[in-house]
């Protein structure tokens, strides 16, 4: 899961656009609380809509006593699981209350874990579901368009293709991937998504599983992009260091979190490194 947040700040909405891919997606903040609404509800609280432009998040505001409504601040609740409601704003809860809530998918830890990044997680959800706008899929909305992969000039750009089946993709995915993933290591998307969603021995092995494959999907995605828009080609080490060097602030910063149950991922992720 995770949590999009800017610290001081309180989320009021989401903006985005969805055409056949999604466009953006993006949250609104500020401040102060939110004035718009009136304050409704008697004592001990009530629970309303807040219009439509809040459509499905729920919004409430506690008062203890009336008389103390002045000097206490209003506190912005946010609906979480199971109809219970909590002042720290979760991106999955909410995700959870604007959806039709299904059965949790085989996926679902491959791409959902603590401590994960939220942008590299939510490319890793766009691809997921295919919906990242490769070159197969804008072929059907435009027709004649070049949907050779950029990477590789060789093959159409699908999905599988750019993960990890590409030999530009293959090689930066396999520098970073074979020790971590062992006999589970593949180079296709189907077995990868699997495998890295499967448990795993430890916390930390997990964690170095699922973050070096959504960094992987992230930072290629975004090369792709860089060279659609006729960027400057970065050669496959270079996003092999990024991706590397990701990974250890990640741990890093996990630690000054004082979160010390990663500590041994820097160790093992310098084991699997030294050996490529
Ligand atoms: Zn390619």
């Amino acid at each position: 899961m995770f949590t999009l947040a800017v610290k001081g700040k309180k989320i009021i909405g989401f903006h985005g656009s969805d055409n056949v891919h999604i466009d953006s997606l993006g949250a609104y903040f500020t401040s102060i609380t939110p004035t718009r609404l009136e304050v409704k509800g008697g004592m001990g609280g009530k629970k309303w809509e807040d219009g439509f432009d809040h459509e499905n998040v729920s919004k409430i505001l506690l008062t203890e006593k009336w008389d103390s409504r002045k000097t206490e601040q209003d506190l912005v609740l946010w609906k979480a699981k199971n109809g219970t409601y909590r002042a720290a704003f979760s991106t999955a809860d909410t995700w959870n209350n604007i959806r039709t809530p299904s059965d949790k998918v085989a996926w679902y830890n491959g791409v959902w874990f603590a401590q994960s990044t939220p942008k590299h997680a939510f490319c890793m959800w766009l691809a997921v579901h295919n919906r990242l706008s490769t070159g197969d899929r804008m072929l059907t909305w435009n027709r004649g368009l070049d949907a050779t992969c950029v990477l590789c000039k060789k093959e159409t750009e699908t999905r599988d293709h750019l993960f990890f089946a590409c030999e530009y993709a293959r090689d930066i995915w396999k520098a970073l991937a074979k020790n971590i993933y062992g006999t589970r290591y593949s180079t296709d998307w189907s077995h990868i998504l699997s495998r890295a969603s499967a448990p795993w021995n430890n916390r930390v092995e997990g964690y170095l599983a699922r973050s070096v494959l959504q960094a992987s999907v992230h930072t290629i995605w975004r090369e792709r992009n860089g060279r659609k828009h006729s960027n400057l080609p970065n050669p496959a080490n270079r996003l092999i260091k990024w991706i590397d060097a990701h990974i250890r602030n990640q741990l890093s910063a996990i630690r000054l979190e004082g979160d010390r149950r990663y500590d041994k991922g820097l160790q093992l992720w310098f084991s699997t490194r030294g050996t490529n």
